[in-house]
């Protein structure tokens, strides 16, 4: 299988996996995409039945990444979804009235960025070596929250890699700041800067692409990867687990071979739902796509109209990873109804307008794979209220994005078909907005809602969370702006 960019008009640069799950992102600003889909037949369904999760995980990847061996595929899989990892094993389905809730938040930072993270780091440090490649990747990441903490558990003590995360001082919760601060590992280091998270992402996207700081990295031996869901490492992982749930689904005696199923996913930056597209389009027997989104409903907007606008009001919501404008990975459904002219242009007119149209053709295409729906904060708090009070089950806002979604398609359209959904965090990540959906009131201190949490619904925290409050604090430096680039400085001389 070889590997193309989503803007490459001429079709001429074509790359093994290896290659692109080292580089990242396309010299030509367009994101890497497999030349095809490979096919899953009923046959091949029906043998990834009878396998673990880890066997599935090495097989479908292996359709993908066909330059790496079987047995690296398999000992990335087995140390990425170990027993220690990922306690009650790497995903659980609940289900719930009639929908089926695909936990993908059971690994160690309890998000489901964990189902990447966790193998996409094995994968780069085996790229270095099939490459060739003589320096060392230092990963830097910018961020909100989850997605710091998620890599840092991931990148840590993987082999040819380093990982350098900075998150705004006083832009995270306090569990959030205690995450990152108390990680664990030899190649890791954590640092707060003074100001919000554009400070943070633009500090990184300054020392990315600065000359001289890559300079200084080379003669150190390394060179600088990324970590975010635009890397084909990050979205190769996610097809697996929908095409897991669907052989856990059957051997659960839940839907039959080759009935058709439908799944909703919360949706921020359109990765985890195209994994889900991915799926459906090697030959998984999915029936509609319903993309969720919370206040922020550029993509609703999109599915139903046609056009893509984001000069729009950014809310800040109770379901912060989906609070985001531009959704990088619809880049790549964009390429695959069209091709890379037509794709390279919508995203010229993105940069230069804020807006870019698909006409009605295009957009009667999606609706035949998608639905769209949106989900404000009252009714994101109210959903999350309904399930716990009628199914005494606990979801976070991400999560009770996607039911409400999940159900509105269902009474909009009637349709029967079995609807299963991506649920993506713990509900104690977000004690607070949790508690207060409940009704309840919310503690000022995070372990204190956290705890108040479980007393009052009779659920238990994740031991990775609850642990946190007696854990060793390792990073708790603060930097302007402006040191930042220093600091990469000392990191690349240890
Ligand atoms: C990242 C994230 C999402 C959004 O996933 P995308 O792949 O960016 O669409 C949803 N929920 C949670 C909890 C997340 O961390």
């Amino acid at each position: 299988m070889k590997f193309i960019s989503t803007r490459d008009t001429n079709n001429l640069n074509k790359f093994d996996s290896a290659f692109v799950i080292k580089k990242g992102i396309a010299d030509d600003g367009g994101l890497f995409v497999p030349e095809s889909f490979p096919v899953i037949t009923a046959d091949d369904i029906k043998a990834l039945c009878a396998k673990n999760y880890v066997e599935r995980a090495a097989d479908i990847l292996g359709l993908f990444l066909t330059d790496y061996t079987a047995e690296e595929l398999k000992g990335a899989a087995s140390a990425a979804y170990s027993k220690e990892a990922f306690e009650d094993g790497a995903t659980v389905i609940s289900k719930v009235g009639d929908n089926e809730i695909l936990e993908l938040w059971h690994g160690p930072t309890s998000a489901f960025k964990d189902m990447a993270l966790q193998i996409m780091p094995r994968l780069l440090s085996t790229a270095i070596e099939k490459c060739g490649e003589t320096r060392d990747a230092l990963i830097l990441v910018a961020t909100s929250g989850d997605t710091g903490k998620a890599a840092l558990e991931g990148y840590a003590d993987v082999d040819r890699v380093r990982i350098l995360v900075f998150y705004p001082s006083e832009g995270v919760s306090r569990i959030q700041k205690l995450q990152m601060q108390t990680q664990k590992g030899n190649n890791v280091k954590v640092a707060a800067i003074r100001g919000n998270f554009d400070d943070a992402q633009s500090g990184v996207k300054r020392i990315f692409t600065s000359a001289d700081v890559a300079e200084k990295l080379d003669q150190k031996g390394l060179f600088f990867s990324s970590a975010n869901s635009i890397n084909w490492g990050r979205l190769a992982p996610q097809i697996v687990y929908y095409i897991s749930a669907y052989c856990d689904l059957v051997n659960e005696g839940e839907i039959n071979l080759g009935d058709e199923l439908n799944i909703t996913v919360p949706t921020g930056n359109f990765g985890n739902i195209l994994a889900a597209y991915i799926a459906k389009k090697m030959g998984l027997p999915v029936g509609k796509l319903i993309c969720a989104s919370n206040k922020n409903n550029i993509l609703t907007d999109f599915f139903t109209t046609g056009v893509y606008d984001k000069r729009r009001v950014f809310y800040a919501t109770i379901s912060p990873s989906m609070d985001i404008l531009i959704s990088s990975n619809l880049e790549r459904l964009l390429y695959f109804a069209t091709d890379a002219e037509v794709c390279a242009g919508f995203m010229k007119d993105l940069s230069e307008n804020g807006i870019f149209t698909v006409n009605e053709d295009l957009r009667a295409k999606f609706e035949e794979d998608f639905a769209a729906y949106c989900c404000d904060e009252s009714l994101t708090k109210e959903t999350i209220k309904k399930y716990f009070d009628s199914y005494s089950y606990l979801c976070d806002p991400h999560t009770a994005v996607g039911i409400y979604a999940a159900d509105k398609y269902k009474e909009e359209t009637g349709d029967k078909r079995a609807m299963l959904i991506a649920s993506t965090a713990s509900p104690y990540k977000f004690s607070a907005a949790v508690l207060e959906a409940l009704g309840e009131s919310v503690p000022e201190d995070d372990f204190e809602a956290l705890r108040k949490l479980s007393e009052k619904t009779g659920t238990v925290p994740p031991k990775n969370l609850s642990s946190l409050a007696d854990a060793v604090v390792r990073f708790d430096k603060i930097i302007d702006v402006k040191e930042m680039a220093p600091e990469v400085e000392d990191f690349a001389a240890l």
